[in-house]
């Protein structure tokens, strides 16, 4: 039997002693004891009715636990589909609903709050918990550590990642077996992981970054990650004496940077430092070169393609620009009305292929016929050019999405519940600068004739359905918002308006 992902990620590593993650207690996990352990959560799943093709969704804090569910996923064909902890349970209702996951596996404090959502939906409810203690474990527990693993290959599923959708629906990106292992085999060769490296990782573990680019690449690679419950600054500049890599979005970055203990001298034995998810601004990329002696290799990608394209390991690593683009990955700028190829430094949307790109969005056919086209480039809703070296750079977001601390936040599924608000006639959201999160929403409301806004019963009211990342800083009225010929709100301008406003 052959399973392309399992074997490449994580198979190949059953019985080996080396250290696989290394703990906030101190202790040290194997990657013997944890492929165990993936073995015994395979037999658990599958004891639970799943099969091939199913979903399972999770919504657990992050553990070696959870990364053991994403490979017993993978040894039993199952679809891994993790949700953002931060996810209220309405939130969550959508996602069970959406995707037909035949179970759901929770923290025991979220069980009586999904409960209800996880029946409604005909779905099973297990618990496993941060410290390994739940329904699921328990199940788990005295089961066969080996697992015979389901014959799997390239074009099949492997996960769900879903991405918000500038229509307020989340759109879950259907990512194969094909799409993880080609992407972590090149970042791993690009970035040149080696089994002695550790890896500090401080990102969450339900989003490409920290699931994906972080956790493939050193399963691949065979080599340590220093597994971090969550992000400390003054954990993360101890660790560094012990760990060669990291990845991080930009706020980690700015955190170090305005943190006194960091010096050359912590980040002295670090090999690499790596930047993602968000825009990191040029002027931290020079700041941290001056104080930690290291350029940050700043790499672009996103859920439905994975990584597309990186400075370089070797070589110049430019400022402001998100490198070139990955072996075996086209990238191309295009005009956004035609679709036509733009000359070399134009700026136009950003399109890419290859096998690092998704199969499309799950039971939505005609929004994947918007996106993917028929010769495979995936338009990416991003902005950008390429200079003369090759180099891509950012400009801008063609679907205003807002990043906050590395989490995407998209304006319209607030703008929902604003409009909804008694005497809201309407609103538009859109980001701020923010010094910590890159960017923070903000909530422009416009009143119906002689409502009186109440800002604090507005902010109340929208909290208990959003996930408390996406909630606005602000509400602020205004007479009206500005519209173009075509009636489309201009967000732009409102964003010029109030950033000025805010940083006067
Ligand atoms: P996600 O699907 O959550 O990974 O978000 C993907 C989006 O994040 C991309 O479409 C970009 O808009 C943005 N993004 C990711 N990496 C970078 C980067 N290095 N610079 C600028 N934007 C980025």
């Amino acid at each position: 039997m052959t399973n392309l992902a399992f074997d490449a990620l994580f198979g190949r590593h059953a019985g080996s002693e080396k250290p696989f993650l290394f703990l906030d207690d101190g202790t040290v996990l194997t990657y013997a004891a944890f492929l165990a352990r993936v073995g015994q959560f395979a037999h658990a799943i599958t004891d639970l009715g799943l099969r091939v093709g199913d979903r399972l969704a999770v919504q657990i804090e992050k553990s070696p636990e959870a990364l053991a569910v994403y490979g017993a996923c993978l040894q039993t064909g199952v679809v891994f589909l993790p949700l953002n902890t931060a996810y209220t349970a309405q939130e969550m209702s959508y996602f069970v609903g959406d995707s037909g996951a035949k179970l759901i596996l929770c923290d025991q404090r979220r069980a009586a709050a999904l409960g209800d959502v996880v029946a409604a939906h005909g779905a099973a409810l297990e618990t496993l918990n941060g410290d390994n203690s739940g329904s699921f474990t328990d199940l788990a527990n005295d089961k066969l550590a080996t697992f015979a693993t389901v014959d799997r290959g390239r074009d099949d599923l492997a996960a769900f990642l879903y991405t918000s959708g500038t229509t307020g629906r989340s759109k879950g990106a259907m990512l194969t077996q094909g799409n993880l292992v080609s992407n972590a085999k090149t970042l791993a060769q690009e970035w040149q992981f080696n089994p002695d490296d550790v890896l500090l990782h401080a990102l969450p573990i339900y989003h490409t970054h920290g699931l994906f680019v972080a956790t493939n690449v050193t399963l691949i690679t065979g080599s340590s990650m220093r597994f971090m419950s969550r992000f400390d600054v003054d954990m993360l500049i101890d660790e560094m004496a012990q760990a060669t890599t990291m990845m991080g979005v930009p706020t980690f970055y700015t955190r170090l940077l305005d943190a006194p203990r960091f010096s050359r001298k912590k980040a002295e034995r670090m090999r690499l430092f790596i930047s993602g998810s968000a825009p990191l601004l040029h002027e931290t990329h020079i700041q941290f070169e001056a104080l930690s002696g290291h350029k940050i290799l700043e790499r672009y990608g996103m859920t439905e393609t994975n990584m597309n394209t990186s400075n370089p390991y070797v070589g110049a690593r430019k400022a402001g620009t998100v490198g070139l683009p990955l072996p075996g990955i086209e990238v191309i700028v295009t005009d956004p009305a035609t679709g036509a190829p733009l000359p070399q430094g134009e700026i136009g949307q950003i399109e890419v292929r290859g096998p690092n790109v998704f199969k499309g969005y799950w039971n939505m056919p005609e929004k994947t016929a918007e996106e993917l086209r028929e010769n495979g480039f995936f338009m990416t809703g991003d902005l950008g050019q390429i200079d003369k070296d090759g180099y891509v750079s950012i400009v801008g977001r063609d679907k205003d999405l807002i990043i906050s601390g590395g989490f995407n936040i998209y304006p319209k599924e607030i703008e929902e519940l604003l409009d909804k608000q008694p005497g809201v006639l309407e609103s538009a959201v859109i980001g701020i600068p923010h010094a910590d999160f890159g960017e923070t929403p903000l909530a422009l409301i416009v009143m119906e004739k002689g409502a009186i806004l109440d800002r604090n019963a507005i902010q109340s009211n929208i909290a208990t359905s959003l996930a408390r990342f996406k909630h606005p800083s602000d509400v602020i009225e205004i007479a009206s918002l500005p519209r173009n010929t075509m009636g489309k709100v201009q967000k732009k301008k409102l964003r010029e308006e109030f950033q000025v406003k805010i940083t006067q």
